[in-house]
């Protein structure tokens, strides 16, 4: 397989919290090293003397000006190709920048079996799946929600099919809120309570219209566990208040709580980020639901990271929220995935971060929040393979 160098950018390493130049070394698929300008290799990084598989030519990136980061990891998509909702993962994934997507409810126990066969084991991004608590899965938005009868929501069936896929499924999913659910929402989180806890896995949790209200979904979630859409305007009681979290909120977060951003068509309000934000409550990963509703507001992860950067969120605060963060909820660090690890998937995104935030504008000398931060994507590498590239003229071998 070739070999990648991208040479001179501004690495982001989120699990060190650094951002500074280096050079990114790919061979056989998996990261060989992360190297300084001299040449040295950093600090856990491969020695320089053998960063590449012997023989194999070398394709080298210029990537000066750009900001080079693990490949970005969304943790909430609806990616089930053929159904209402689902986008395809390979025309929305590689040009922005996102080689692993997770996947939130689309499919419940009665389809997760098609998703699996269609769209996952097909597709070149790395898709993993909370499934639906719901046996049908995610209904059409233009239907009636899929808990709407607490009929379908069947513990058995989804336990079976945890157990059946247990190597692609990271968690459970419930639209808890009343338009999907009507008043069924909290009797379908406790449902989905049980399950998660005899399966070990998390719990992920939509806010929306009530009921359930806030402090009713997050007294049932517990640490690892994901409240998504987190700063929607819809549930009518916002994270952060006086410019400090509720009292529930900060339970929570104490708690291991993960707030997520899962932006969405009505999933991200941005005076209540703003004020979170500025509370100094950030949220603890950004993801972008996308989906083929919400394609045209959100348009993809990148944009959504460019709006906390605009709010005033560093870069690697935010380049650690769609890396290693998302990675971490659904186990998946372990393989190295979200990290640029020595022998870790070759999965990687190169971002032209331009505005402040950029990298000339890191930390606005007068505390200004910029305004004008735009992040997209360059180059993306795919287990060592550049699956996206709007700068083939600066490859030089
Ligand atoms: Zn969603």
């Amino acid at each position: 397989m070739t070999s990648i160098v991208l040479c001179g950018g501004l690495v982001c390493d989120p699990e060190a919290g650094s951002l500074a130049l280096a050079d990114v070394v790919v061979s056989d698929g998996r990261i060989a090293a992360v190297l300084d300008p001299a040449g040295g290799a950093r600090p856990g990084s491969a020695p320089p003397e053998a960063p590449a598989s012997a023989g194999a030519p070398a394709r080298v990136v210029d990537v000066s000006g750009l900001v080079v980061t693990p490949g970005l990891v969304d943790l909430h998509t609806h990616v089930f190709v053929g159904q209402d909702l689902g986008v395809d993962p390979d025309l929305v994934g590689p040009p922005s920048g996102v080689t692993t997507m997770i996947d939130t409810g689309s499919a419940g126990a009665h389809l997760f079996g098609a998703f699996l066969r269609g769209t996952v084991e097909v597709a070149r991004t790395r898709i993993a799946a909370f499934i639906n608590i719901s046996s049908v899965g995610t209904t059409s938005i233009r239907l009636c929600g899929e808990l709407k009868t607490l009929d379908y929501v069947d513990p058995d069936s989804c336990r079976a099919a945890i157990e059946a896929y247990r190597d692609r499924i990271v968690g459970i999913k419930v639209r808890a809120s009343a338009d999907v659910a009507g008043g069924n929402a909290s009797a379908a989180v406790d449902r989905a309570r049980r399950v998660a806890d005899e399966t070990g896995l998390p719990l992920m949790v939509h806010l929306g219209p009530s009921p359930a209200a806030l402090p009713e979904i997050l007294d049932r979630l517990g640490p690892g566990d994901v409240l998504t859409h987190c700063f929607t305007g819809l549930s009518g009681r916002p994270l952060t208040e006086r410019g400090r979290p509720v009292d529930v909120v900060a339970r929570a977060r104490q708690r291991g709580v993960i707030f997520d951003v899962g932006h969405g068509m009505s999933g991200f309000d941005l005076d209540q980020a703003r004020a979170a934000v500025a509370a100094g409550f950030l949220p603890d990963t950004i993801s972008s639901d996308l989906h083929a509703y919400s394609r045209d507001i959100v348009k993809d992860l990148p944009h959504v990271m460019a709006k906390f950067l605009a709010l005033g969120v560093s870069l690697p605060d935010v380049v650690s929220r769609t890396t290693i963060a998302p990675a971490r909820v659904v186990g998946l660090d372990r393989m190295g995935v979200g990290t640029l690890r020595v022998g870790a998937p070759a999965d990687l995104a190169v971002l032209r971060v331009t505005g402040a935030g950029g990298p000339a504008g890191f930390a606005p000398p007068d505390g200004t929040p910029p305004t004008d931060a735009a992040v997209t994507v360059a180059l993306t590498v795919r287990q060592g393979e550049i699956v996206h590239s709007d700068i083939d003229h600066l490859v030089a071998t």
